[in-house]
């Protein structure tokens, strides 16, 4: 019966999370995030998102080889896991997109921590050699938006970083 429980528990491990960076993928998002979510809304805690993705990552891939752009998705993942606090939710949105869901926190703790992430990969020795800078979008959910709009203010903002020349954050 443990051993059971065991093997269940690995699946659900393994269904949640992304195999290349080992950060939770969008089925935990759907399943596990979006339940805390709620219950934080209805708690009336605050709740915050920052979008982040790697600027130019097309280039690195073009430039080194594949491989050499899924070790730097690696590593920036590992960035992510060590800036993020262990009850926030960081996610691998898309390719070389995350999204982290910050709980019960306002903007501004989501504007600190996104400046903490530009910073560290900003200066940070990447295995490639090469510089490399993300850009990242912000939004605090409001009470009874629905989640997909929330995220799709953080995306909005996002996109206003990149064309702003990349390596910053928008709120
Ligand atoms: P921008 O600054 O506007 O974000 O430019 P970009 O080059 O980062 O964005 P673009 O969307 O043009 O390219 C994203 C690239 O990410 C293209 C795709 O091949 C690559 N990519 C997506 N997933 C993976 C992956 O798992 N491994 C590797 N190595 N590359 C990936
Ligand atoms: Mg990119
Ligand atoms: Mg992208």
């Amino acid at each position: 019966m443990r051993q059971r429980r065991h093997v269940i528990q690995q699946l659900k491990k393994e269904a949640d999370t992304d195999r290349l960076t080992t950060l939770y993928n969008r089925n935990y998002f759907d399943t596990v995030s979006m339940l805390q979510i709620e219950q934080h809304e209805a708690n009336n805690l605050p709740v915050a998102v920052v979008m982040a993705d790697i600027d130019r990552f097309k280039a690195v891939n073009d430039t080194y080889g594949h491989n050499a752009g899924d070790v730097l998705l690696r590593e920036v993942a590992d960035i992510l896991k060590r800036c993020v606090r262990k009850e926030d939710d960081a996610i691998r949105w898309g390719g070389e997109e995350f999204l982290i869901i910050l709980y019960t926190a306002d903007i501004e703790s989501a504007r600190l921590l996104a400046e903490m992430i530009r910073k560290t990969i900003e200066t940070y020795a990447f295995t490639c050699g090469i510089a490399v800078t993300i850009s990242l979008g912000i939004a605090a959910k409001n009470k009874n938006e629905a989640m997909e709009d929330c995220v799709g203010r953080a995306d909005k903002k996002l996109y206003e970083a990149k064309a702003a020349g990349r390596n910053r954050i928008c709120w």
